[in-house]
């Protein structure tokens, strides 16, 4: 029998085999019918430590015995306020304010309209964002104004908003970069957002330390409010606990999710620094922030969160993330010379299968997808763009499959 379930960035029209998962442990997936499967892309990026961690799932236990969900206006609950303590503690100063919301997406909505609001409550006329070519930030209205414009979301661009496009920064045309976001300074933006070091969804594109930098500086003095979506690069991913420490900066607005709850439920938080909070801080009820959905700082995903800062402020986390970036040099260094844009970034591999620039809907992608998956290996090409971004506890053996299953890939279809 069909299965009723529409699922994403799938065509059902192709009927590709959709493999059923019945459980989940470390780096391993469990199929109904019995296969184990690797999980090298850490199910959508989101499985920091390994699937079903067992901190985070007694966590999650403990707390669904004693509050399963309360209304966020108004109310409160220790494991939100102990995770938004811990999350002060733990993230750069001054991010010193805390909201909640379910995903990247709308931790992205949330801080383009505290951005807004920001700038709306002292009475400043400043709206435009300024956003890099070939980003992504998500699926929602907001979300994809400010991302690439593509085939992602063709169909839907009478819904989106107008932004300024500053281009990506390619290598030996960095300055091209900087110089177009000072240009824009002169119009005064509210806001600039990135994806720090790594455009994930856009073909794992990564660009250096310097440039973050440099337009960190322009947004300090303009008084442009710089946004890192560290969605994806966040928890380690890029070999830091943020992809912005390594250019030494700290953002006005800062996006956070797949890793905060160690990538076991939806969960995310957009943290502000003090100014952007005390502008809608105010007698006046209509300068509050407008934003909420049903669900904002469930307790079971705040207590799992919880038990993900406990797991890093307790085990060696960045000792692991160090040890798989370094566990994948040798497995890099074979594939030299037989795949073009070979690049690492902390747990990130990425490369590219032809010469000819990746397009999401390259014939090759599918026929890749389903080449790993015929191998027990989750990869999930973006177009021709093969990465790799295990959980930190990937196995020696497991991590060793995934590169000679990319090998076998290479001389089955690359050139
Ligand atoms: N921003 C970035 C940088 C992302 O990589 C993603 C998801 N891949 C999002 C935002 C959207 O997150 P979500 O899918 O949880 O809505």
């Amino acid at each position: 029998m069909s299965s009723p379930v529409w699922h994403p960035f799938t065509q059902h029209g192709l009927n590709e085999p959709v493999p059923l998962v019945s459980r989940a442990e470390r780096a391993g997936l469990f199929t109904a019918d019995g296969r184990r499967v690797i999980d090298a892309i850490s199910s959508w990026w989101v499985t920091t430590h390994g699937h079903c961690h067992p901190r985070v799932m007694a966590a999650i236990r403990a707390q669904s015995e004693k509050l399963d969900q309360l209304i966020f206006a108004g109310w409160t609950h220790e494991p939100a306020e102990t995770l938004a303590r811990q999350l002060v503690g733990m993230m750069p100063r001054p991010l010193e304010h805390v909201f909640f919301s379910d995903s990247g997406s709308t931790s992205v909505e949330v801080a383009l309209k505290m951005a807004l609001g920001h700038f709306a409550n002292r009475g400043e006329d400043r709206h435009r964002i300024v956003v890099m070519a070939g980003s992504y930030h998500g699926d929602t209205v907001g979300g994809m104004s400010v991302g690439a414009r593509s085939v992602f979301n063709r169909s839907y661009a009478p819904l989106m908003f107008d932004v300024d496009v500053i281009p990506f920064p390619e290598a030996g045309h960095e300055q091209a970069t900087i110089d177009a976001f000072e240009q824009l300074c002169g119009q005064r933006p509210a806001a600039l957002i990135v994806e720090p070091l790594v455009l994930g969804a856009g073909g794992m594109k990564m660009y250096p330390a310097g440039v973050l930098k440099a337009l960190r500086e322009l947004c300090a003095a303009h008084g442009v409010l710089f946004i890192a979506d560290e969605v994806m690069t966040a928890w380690g991913r890029t070999g830091t606990l943020l992809a912005c420490e390594q250019a030494g900066v700290v953002p006005d607005l800062l996006c956070l999710s797949k890793g905060l709850t160690g990538g076991s439920l939806p969960l995310a938080v957009t943290m502000a620094r003090g100014e952007i909070f005390e502008s809608h801080r105010s007698q006046d009820r209509a300068k509050m922030f407008f934003h909420s959905s049903s669900y904002t700082a469930n307790p079971i995903a705040c207590a799992a969160a919880v038990a993900n800062l406990e797991i890093w402020s307790e085990e060696p986390v960045l000792e692991r993330v160090a040890d798989l970036a370094r566990r994948q040099v040798g497995h890099v260094r074979r594939l030299e010379g037989k795949v073009s844009n070979l690049r690492q970034l902390g747990t990130i591999v990425a490369m590219e299968f032809e010469e000819s620039e990746g397009a999401y809907l390259s014939a090759l992608g599918p026929k890749l997808m389903a080449f790993f998956r015929e191998r027990d290996v989750l990869l999930r090409p973006l177009g021709n763009t093969v990465y790799v971004m295990p959980p930190y506890c990937i196995s020696d053996d497991d991590l060793g499959r995934i590169y000679t299953v990319i090998g076998e890939a290479i001389e089955a279809f690359a050139g």
